[in-house]
């Protein structure tokens, strides 16, 4: 298949070019588009054959859920059984933005887009072109993020069209994304609500707003050896190809224990990589160093992280050593991420 590549503004959108893009999706085709958090793979979620492409065009298992992409609240109301207060009061203080809420879904939802679930995950992105695609396309975008299945979501287009050109219809261009981790996901039929991913709205924003709120139990933790609560959460993510690992400790301690590990690597003749910050990114001495950032800077650190594995890849690197970083407030998604991709290797330094 031909991949259509487009460009579209957000500050000068072509009308035009989004309707071409809607009619792809009405049409029962594929159009990966820029959302504020990664760029996302759509598809019609009222299309159960939309859905089963999505999952094939990714490698994606077919029992790992999609999120649907909405762009106003009556939208909701057609794919929920009933809208609780919790949901309006979130609506109200996140959408549109970077909060996914899991509700009851409608019939009319198929299976399909839900991973064989009762429930349906729904999200209002705010970026300006994803909203008008949504709306383009008949308003029920099924989305999860453009790349291939265990890969790191795309931050820009130029990683969409590395893993998915010539499997889908369109790629539609917005420039980087904005934050560059996938959206918070908050499940609001269990009381209390729980949030099954760490993002941008943290726990607390969420607490303010509803109270008590829970945590998964493998967000932070190794969860192979339990049952996840969201079917995704079992399988692995945004790993590089390098075989990676996060040292915790005190600066110093963290610098010198990575450079013997790198020194080792290297007499096993390994190409080496470190994640690290701006503050320690000159004492390394690996082939590849790579700096995330100024550490107290989590907005940039976070939007920077996926492009950096995608990098080592691209470098051949095959030994990596990250740094630890807080997993406080929005730093838990940064943690989580890189826990993941980490296969939850870390070696806690004294
Ligand atoms: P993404 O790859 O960003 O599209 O993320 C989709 C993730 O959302 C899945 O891997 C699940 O963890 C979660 N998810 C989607 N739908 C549901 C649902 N109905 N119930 C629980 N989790 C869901
Ligand atoms: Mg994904």
């Amino acid at each position: 298949m031909e991949t259509r590549l487009v460009r579209i503004d957000e500050k000068q959108i072509d009308e035009a070019l989004v309707k071409e893009a809607g009619d792809v999706i009405r049409a029962g085709g594929l159009v990966a588009f820029p959302t504020e958090t990664v760029y996302g793979l759509g598809g019609d979620a009222l299309n159960a054959a939309s859905s089963e492409k999505i999952y094939r065009a990714k490698g994606r298992p077919s029992d790992n859920p999609l999120i649907v992409h909405i762009a106003d609240m009556e939208a909701l109301a057609v794919i929920v059984r009933e809208i609780p207060a919790s949901a309006v009061k979130l609506a109200e203080r996140f959408w549109p933005g970077p909060l996914t809420m899991i509700l009851n879904k409608a019939d009319i939802v198929p299976c399909e887009t839900t991973g064989g679930l009762d429930t349906v995950a729904v999200r209002m992105p705010v970026h300006p072109v994803a909203r008008e695609l949504i709306r383009a396309a008949g308003g029920y975008v099924a989305a999860p993020s453009a790349n291939r299945s265990g890969r790191p979501s795309p931050t820009s287009a130029k990683y969409v069209v590395e893993d998915l050109n010539g499997r889908i219809e369109m790629i539609v261009d917005g420039g980087d994304v904005e934050i560059g981790l996938e959206s918070t996901i908050i499940d609001l039929t269990t009381t209390p609500p729980v949030i099954l991913r760490p993002g941008y709205i943290t726990g607390q924003m969420l607490q303010e707003v509803l109270g008590e709120v829970a945590e998964d139990h493998t967000m932070m933790r190794d969860d192979s050896g339990q049952a996840p609560k969201a079917p995704g959460m079992k399988y692995r993510h945004y790993a590089p190809r390098g075989e990676l690992t996060i040292v915790d400790g005190t600066a110093q301690n963290v610098v010198e224990y990575i450079n013997g590990k790198v020194a080792e690597a290297r007499r096993a003749h390994k190409k080496t990589g470190v994640i690290c910050t701006d503050a320690s990114l000159k004492q390394y001495r690996a082939d590849v160093c790579k700096s995330a950032g100024e550490r107290s800077d989590e907005e940039a650190v976070a939007r920077k992280l996926y492009r950096i594995l995608r990098e080592f890849d691209d470098e051949d690197v095959e030994i990596i050593y990250a740094e630890s970083f807080c997993a406080d407030g929005f730093g838990q998604a940064i943690m989580n991420r890189l826990l993941k991709a980490a296969g939850h290797k870390v070696v806690h330094l004294s």
